[in-house]
């Protein structure tokens, strides 16, 4: 082991993040104490809220501090241990990453096993981001058989499985949207009816691909997205709000949704949620995805960046809609 190299948060972005944002520190390779493990660090996964972090506000979870490593979601293997329960060269699961090396307590590590899947898919497809989508379309909008489904940031980590889960359980008919012809083409062979670039106009886009209207719309984009789909909605229609991209960066408050009146005659429901709401789901969701992986009924995409110098640009990379599927920092 020679020396760490972390990235640091340099200032709080207003606005767009830049380069400028972080800071690449080297620091020596910590020492275990009691109870601890090191964890060199394979990937590392950077995430949209990660965004909301950098700001300084009170929020569901803490801000990242300045002129300290950012941390997020990381698979690697364990290079030296202290505690009888976590061996050296096992493969484990935590939210240390933004390092190379990470020092954690053996208490919060997740061991996973690399022999069913890549290490990756622990922070994509069998991680996070699948339970995301397993349970916000499964759970939260409650998603029928026959149903119509909507899903935005489609091309993603989370929406291209919302997608194909949605096909899976049986939806009638399943549109997404993303940015770029690319992208489309993407979701049309991952098996979606219907897909769009969002840049031709979402509403006439969206009322194009499904002219009886939409049961579902997991949201994962907010604003003129939003709008469109309340627009679309059915009656009874469920909108899972999983997130509000288009908003991270913005310096101003959104223009649309101005149609939420529509909410009361049509009966929708909005309901916001939290992955971490949702962990009673993980056993059903870790037996029905791995399932559909070995038959080779699910596709997940992965778009990996070399080297924690480019963390940073993998993560600008990601706000600006460079990744198919989930976005990965390999170490
Ligand atoms: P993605 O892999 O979907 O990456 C983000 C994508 O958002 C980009 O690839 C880009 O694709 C799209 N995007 C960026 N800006 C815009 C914009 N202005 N309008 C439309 N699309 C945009 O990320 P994730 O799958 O990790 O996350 C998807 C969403 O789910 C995010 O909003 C995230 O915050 C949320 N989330 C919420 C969770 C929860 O617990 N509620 C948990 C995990 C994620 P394109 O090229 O198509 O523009």
């Amino acid at each position: 082991m020679t020396g760490n190299r972390e990235i640091h948060l340099a200032n709080r972005p207003q606005g767009w993040p830049t380069e400028d944002t972080f800071r690449l520190v080297e620091t020596d390779v910590p020492t275990p104490g009691p109870g601890q493990l090191v964890v060199r660090n394979q990937y590392l996964s950077v995430d949209p809220y990660m965004r909301g972090r950098m700001n300084d506000v009170k929020s569901y979870v803490p801000p990242f501090a300045l002129d300290a490593p950012l941390d997020g979601a990381a698979v690697g293997e364990v290079v030296a241990s202290e505690s009888p329960d976590v061996a050296v060269g096992d493969t484990v699961l935590h939210g240390l990453g933004w390092r190379e090396y990470a020092l954690l307590d053996a208490t919060s590590a997740r061991p996973v096993d690399p022999s069913l899947a890549p290490v990756s898919a622990y922070l994509g497809v069998l991680g996070m981001p699948g339970l995301t989508a397993y349970a916000g379309l499964l759970e939260v909008a409650a998603m029928k058989p026959g149903e119509t489904v909507f899903v935005s940031a489609a091309a993603g980590a989370v929406g291209s499985l919302v997608g194909q889960i949605a096909k899976l359980k049986g939806a009638a008919r399943v549109v997404g949207s993303a940015g770029s012809p690319a992208k489309v083409e993407r979701l049309r062979a991952l098996g979606f009816d219907a897909a769009f670039d969002y840049h031709d106009g979402v509403r006439e886009s969206l009322q194009a691909a499904a002219p009886d209207g939409i049961d579902v719309y997991f949201d994962n984009v907010g604003g003129d997205h939003l709008e469109a789909a309340i627009s679309a909605m059915n009656l009874h229609g469920r909108v899972a709000v999983c997130g509000m991209i288009a908003q991270y960066n913005a310096t101003e408050p959104p223009a649309a949704p101005r149609n939420l009146t529509l909410v009361i005659g049509k009966r929708l429901t909005l309901r916001g949620f939290l992955v971490n709401d949702h962990n009673d789901m993980r056993s059903t969701f870790v037996s029905d995805v791995s399932g559909w992986l070995r038959e080779g009924k699910l596709s997940y995409d992965e778009t990996v960046v070399d080297g924690i110098e480019n963390a940073p640009d993998a993560f600008l990379g990601l706000l600006r809609g460079d990744n198919v599927g989930k976005m990965l920092v390999k170490v």
